[in-house]
């Protein structure tokens, strides 16, 4: 176990009193210390850290340690933190005003750079989050076919709405049943879950039925059970069943838009949608969502059309400088190149310093998403993913943490690597893990 007695060492090396302290008052008027869950760290036990600021590749909590940055928000900062060109017209703009409850010039630029750039979205609306976006394009779908089942996949995330707010977890397509207290029958008898990357399943629900389903809506590639990618010919064979059937494909690219190519999955893989989510990135750092898709549907939405979605904050200029300041980055000659070739080189990294302990281990990685799976594999979808070793992931993260390197604080979280991290960062993160798969407990992985 000499593993873990290098790990409590690594713990206890971080100095974190501040942040074990703004825990503390926290947890007394934010439900588990928190805005959003997965922050507070419940899945690897201990205390979150506080942060205080950011630095491209680099984070710093409130007593003063500094990691090499892998959670990025979860996806938005692919330019990294703080952004010479976003923080340049995030404080221009903030001099004119922050929101007028008008129509401005940024939203006709932000929208005419997501038609340009995402070939499938002929109209876009902009909304708040990824969650607004996601609600708002079931809805339109819905408005637009007249139909009400929808279809989503085991393991797929589409933000916290109460008809996507559902995961059946059996290879059987059923009903959906709730995932959360509060969600209702009501609200999820109209979700059917089937497990990702199981074509025939899809056949076989739409050879039954296929007629009521209003959209099948997935991540074409999944970031929120961990990195999994779509087996061959998934995605296209969903899309010909969908045509088949008069449904409408919704890709949720709220994490892979403008991350696995400048016009996200659908233009790696070569598969258009009907409709598209997008969030994250498109806001540089700052809340934001979209969807959007072929005119034809999106010209039903108001008040060009009856299908009612709306929002105050909606396409806010602060949002949409940041948004178009890191659309326009990622515009620059190689930038897809680069992330490509750091993913790579992460994939290769991390294969060598794990191929030298005697831990079971699976690495999916496509562009600058990461995962590191502790299963044998391979890790096809959420039955797959959940065979990992959580003890032993728990232990890596740990110390990982302790080292400097600041990994998302579960299993089932995707990692994520910026424009501006660098070779020393990528083999700061390899060392930290050769040390640790070379000396982990002989039990890890094997549970
Ligand atoms: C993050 C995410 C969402 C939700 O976006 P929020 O802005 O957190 O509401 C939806 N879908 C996918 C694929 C995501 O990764």
């Amino acid at each position: 176990m000499q593993g873990s007695n290098e790990n409590i060492k690594a713990r206890e090396a971080l100095s974190t009193d501040r942040s074990a302290r703004l825990m503390q008052r926290a947890v007394k008027q934010l439900p588990g210390g928190v805005n959003s869950p997965v922050r507070a760290f419940r899945s690897v036990g201990g205390d979150p850290l506080f942060m205080q600021r950011g630095e491209g590749s680099r984070i710093f909590d409130v007593d003063g340690n500094s990691y090499v940055d892998y959670v990025m928000s979860y996806g938005p900062l692919v330019l990294g933190h703080a952004h010479p060109d976003v923080v340049a017209t995030l404080e221009e703009m903030v001099r004119s005003g922050t929101t007028f409850g008008a129509p401005t010039e940024l939203e006709v630029e932000m929208a005419e750079l997501v038609c340009e750039l995402v070939s499938s979205i002929e109209m876009v609306r902009m909304t708040n989050s990824g969650t607004e976006a996601t609600m708002s394009a079931i809805r339109v779908a819905r408005g637009y076919t007249g139909r009400e089942a929808i279809l989503k996949f085991d393991g797929n995330y589409h933000g916290h709405g109460d008809a996507l707010l559902v995961s059946a977890g059996s290879g059987v397509a059923t009903l959906g049943l709730p995932d959360s207290p509060g969600v209702t029958r009501g609200a999820a008898k109209d979700t059917a879950v089937l497990p990702y990357n199981d074509l025939d399943a899809v056949r076989a629900l739409f050879e039954e039925r296929g007629e009521e389903f209003a959209a099948v809506i997935l991540e074409p590639v999944c970031g929120n059970m961990g990195c999994v990618l779509p087996v061959e010919g998934y995605l296209k064979g969903l899309r010909e069943i969908t045509q088949q059937y008069g449904t409408v494909l919704i890709f949720d690219e709220v994490m892979t838009g403008f991350r696995l190519a400048r016009g996200g999955a659908q233009e790696r893989y070569g598969v258009v949608p009907d409709m598209t989510c997008l969030g994250k990135i498109i806001g540089g750092g700052l809340p934001v969502g979209a969807f959007g898709g072929r005119r034809e549907i999106m010209e039903q939405v108001a008040p060009s059309g009856p299908i009612y979605q709306a929002g105050t904050l909606s396409g806010n200029p602060l949002a949409m400088t940041a948004g178009l300041a890191t659309l326009r980055a990622t515009g620059e000659s190689g930038f897809y190149e680069r992330l490509e070739e750091l993913g790579e080189r992460w994939r290769r990294g991390m294969d060598e310093a794990a191929s030298e302990g005697g831990i079971p281990f699976t690495i999916n990685q496509v562009g600058s998403m990461v995962s590191i799976f502790f299963t044998e594999g391979p890790v096809t979808d959420f039955g797959s993913a959940a065979h990992s070793d959580t003890k032993a992931f728990k232990d890596f993260f740990w110390h990982m943490l302790g080292r400097g390197i600041y990994l998302a604080p579960s299993q089932y979280e995707a990692g994520f690597i910026s424009f501006v991290h660098s070779e020393e960062d990528l083999n700061k993160t390899f060392e930290a893990a050769r040390e640790w798969f070379v000396g982990a407990p002989a039990d890890a992985g094997r549970g």
